[in-house]
């Protein structure tokens, strides 16, 4: 299970309306499961349908986390015109089975967040539990 604060579940979906028409990346920081901050990234791609990270910011990204004891556990991305589920080029470029991928769809009317984990290009859902904000 997942843990997202509100504040950054609404951040990320900020970031993903903010970025449109194309697709809005980034990292999400924390331990274990657990997220505690979000680490927005530049889509390299500029793209509507394809995302990817600058090196050089990525570099940065892992350093940042780091330096606050932290670890990138989540890489999202928004699909502005596609479903909340893994693309098959999403799946192909998953390569780490311990990273979970967060993926924001804002084809509906409401923004739909799912998450993923992926092994051997095969997806299998992470549960997400929002934390916060009262309590
Ligand atoms: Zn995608």
């Amino acid at each position: 299970m997942l843990q997202i604060p509100i504040s950054v579940k609404e951040q990320i979906i900020d970031q993903a309306l903010r970025e449109l028409p194309n697709e809005a990346c980034g990292y999400l920081a924390g331990s274990g499961e657990t997220v505690t901050a979000m680490i927005p990234m530049t889509n390299a791609d500029q793209s509507p349908e394809h995302f990817s990270f600058i090196p050089a910011e990525q570099f940065k990204a892992v350093k940042e986390a780091r330096a606050k004891g932290l670890d990138l556990i989540a890489v999202y991305h928004s699909h502005p015109q596609s479903p909340a589920r893994l693309s098959a080029e999403d799946l192909r470029l998953a390569n780490d089975p311990k990273m979970i991928y967060l993926v924001v769809s804002l084809m509906e009317s409401e923004p739909i967040l799912k998450a993923f984990r992926v092994v051997s290009k095969v997806s299998t859902e992470v549960l997400i539990q929002y934390t916060g904000s009262d309590d």
